[in-house]
């Protein structure tokens, strides 16, 4: 579908294409924050405002902070003496604050309250002097932030149920789990009754530690994937809970593609598909959704609709430095 369709002399015809836009979609109050964070420094402080990683796992955000002024590293040693640092939204091991505090370095936490949640639930944990099996993906920043609220050894990572299968606790070895904010709810749900199979008397959290964002997201998927011929997730190769978006929409048994712009689509990607869902993972702004539905556009005959599955509301306050 390169090409609009010439169905006589003069007259140019672009076949119809539904295009099915998931509600809720795209940022969600812990990448707001997180980027009003670094856009409020730059205002209060002025350029350059260090970012200790990428503030939330989307380019097109990190280049736009970058334009303002914002000049991302990976490590503190990276930041020069006596300027801004925000740390990033997934969260940092405790060790990066300490370091930051003795170098009298003035800096903002952008963690998600939602992700320095659990990291007071990993210290009570400790604290009532259980092992923590912690489920996430391995090398994702927010599990290294959380791993590093704890001493080495207070917690085992667990990615998949045959990791909990794998587990050897001595039987009186009191025991908690906790997750990643940005997982699969339906895979969680299944690691989580294996442990609590294999170890009964492990103690979680209240509510799951998977956060509203990601499940709603996830939940919104589910509604657009079975009525698509292909569905478009706009979101990093690296972000959590943009993959995830992919899974699910997989399980549904649709097509799904990870693109990070209209440019990523594939025009072949299209051929006779008839309705195209499209969503965004939570670090992705609403400009590349309407960059999408432009693009198809420019291919096809557009009808697009809205699936709402939820309305969110949440709106997390920002550290007090930077209100007045
Ligand atoms: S995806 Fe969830 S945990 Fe991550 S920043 Fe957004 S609200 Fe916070």
């Amino acid at each position: 579908m390169n090409a609009p369709f010439q169905d006589m002399p003069g007259r140019t015809e672009k076949p119809p294409l539904t295009v099915l836009i998931a509600a809720p979609r795209g940022f969600c109050a812990g990448v707001d924050r997180a980027i009003e964070i670094v856009e409020r420094a730059l205002e209060r402080y002025g350029a350059p405002v260090y970012v200790r990683h990428e503030i939330v796992h989307n380019r097109f955000v990190v280049e736009g902070l970058k334009a303002k002024g914002a000049v991302f590293v990976e490590e503190l040693d990276q930041v020069p003496d006596g300027v801004p640092v925000v740390f990033s939204a997934h969260g940092v091991p405790k060790s990066i604050p300490a370091e930051a505090r003795d170098r009298g370095l003035d800096y903002l936490d952008a963690t998600c309250p939602l992700v320095s949640k659990v990291h007071r639930q990993a210290e009570r944990q400790l604290e009532a002097g259980r092992h923590i099996v912690f489920v996430g993906h391995k090398g994702h920043p927010e599990v290294i932030g959380t791993f590093g609220q704890v001493a080495e050894g207070a917690m085992t990572l667990v990615e998949t149920v045959a990791d909990v299968d794998a587990l050897d606790f001595p039987a009186e070895q009191g025991l908690a789990y906790l997750t990643q904010t940005t997982l699969s709810v339906d895979d969680t749900a299944e690691i989580i009754g294996r442990l609590q199979a294999r170890f009964p008397h492990i103690v979680g959290p209240r509510a799951e530690d998977i956060c509203y964002a990601t499940s709603n997201r996830q939940a919104a998927v589910k509604q657009i994937a079975p009525k698509s011929d292909l569905v478009l997730v706009i979101g990093a190769p690296n972000s959590s809970n943009s993959l995830r978006l992919v899974e699910v929409a997989e399980r549904c048994g649709t097509t799904a593609r990870l693109i990070q712009r209209a440019g990523d689509i594939v025009p072949a990607w299209l051929e006779g598909v008839g309705t195209v869902g499209l969503t965004a993972g939570a670090s992705a702004p609403e400009a590349l959704v309407r960059e999408v539905v432009a693009k198809l556009a420019e291919w096809r005959d557009i009808d697009e609709r809205l699936l709402a599955s939820a309305e969110e509301h949440m709106v997390f306050k920002l550290p007090r430095q930077l209100v007045d």
